[in-house]
C-alpha cells in the first residue's frame, strides 16, 4: 500500500508521512521534482500526494509528466491558500483532487481513500475472505467474529494480501509494499511475518505456494 510523497517542507512532510502510516498507508518521501517525475514513472503507488511548489521541477509538470507517460496513478495535489488558478491548473494537468494547505491529516487520509474508492483500488473499507474480516478504517481484524490484535506491520501484510486476493505475492513484493522505506528487512523477515500472523488467525486463511510466495485465494480454504 504505497503512496508518494512529494513535498519540500521537511515539516510538512514528515507530518504527512506519520498521518499515512499510522492510516496502514506505506508512504515514501520524496523533496524534489526531478526525483519525484523519475520514481513515480518507475514504482508502483497506489497514489501520490504532490505539492506544487518543488525544488528542480514544479509539481504541475512533474504530473503533466507522468500524465504524458500514462503514469495513471490517484494525484491529490497540494495547493498553496487562494490560489485558485492554481487549481484549475491542476486539474487540467491531470490531478484528481486537490487540497489547500493548511489541511488536517484526516481530510487528506479521507480524501486518498475516496480517491483509490474510485480508482477501484479499494473499492470498500471492509474487506473480507474466508471468515476473516478487515476493517481499514477503525484498523480492526477479526475471524470468525473473534477479534484479533495485530501489529501495524501485520495490518498492512493482511491488507496487501486482501486487496491483491486471488493472486500470488512473492516476499519480495510484500516487502516492498508493506516497509517503510528507511527499514531495510532481513531476508526472511517476510517468512517469520507471515508465520507469526497464521498463528494468531489459527485458519488456514494464508496460503503458501512454495517459491512463488503467498496468497489468499477467493475460493474457501481446503481444511488439511
Ligand atoms: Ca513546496
Amino acid at each position: 500500500m504505497r503512496i508518494l510523497i512529494v513535498e519540500d517542507e521537511a515539516l510538512i512532510a514528515d507530518s504527512i508521512q506519520l498521518g499515512l502510516e499510522e492510516a496502514g498507508f506505506v508512504p515514501e518521501v520524496v523533496s524534489d521534482g526531478e526525483t519525484a517525475w523519475f520514481q513515480g514513472g518507475t514504482e508502483d503507488y497506489l497514489a501520490a500526494v504532490l505539492d506544487i511548489g518543488l525544488p528542480k521541477l514544479d509539481g504541475l509538470s512533474v504530473l503533466r509528466n507522468w500524465r504524458k507517460e500514462k503514469v495513471n496513478m490517484p494525484v491529490i495535489l497540494l495547493t498553496a491558500k487562494g490560489s485558485w488558478s492554481e487549481r484549475v491548473d491542476g486539474i487540467d494537468a491531470g490531478a484528481d483532487d486537490y487540497l489547500v494547505k493548511p489541511f488536517h491529516m484526516e481530510e487528506l487520509v479521507a480524501r486518498l481513500r475516496a480517491l483509490m474508492r474510485r480508482s477501484g483500488v479499494d473499492r470498500s473499507p471492509i474487506l473480507e475472505a474466508k471468515g476473516l474480516i478487515m476493517d481499514t478504517r477503525r484498523m480492526k481484524v477479526s475471524v470468525n467474529g473473534a477479534v484479533i490484535k495485530v501489529t501495524p506491520l501485520e495490518f498492512r501484510l493482511l491488507n496487501y494480501l486482501l486487496h491483491n486476493r486471488g493472486r500470488v505475492v512473492s516476499q519480495e513484493e510484500l516487502a516492498t509494499n508493506i516497509y517503510y522505506q528507511d527499514q531495510e528487512p532481513d531476508s526472511n523477515a517476510v517468512e517469520v511475518l507471515v508465520g507469526r500472523l497464521r498463528r494468531k488467525l489459527k485458519e488456514n486463511i494464508i496460503e503458501t505456494r512454495r517459491g512463488f510466495g503467498y496468497l489468499i485465494d477467493e475460493e474457501p480454504a481446503v481444511s488439511q
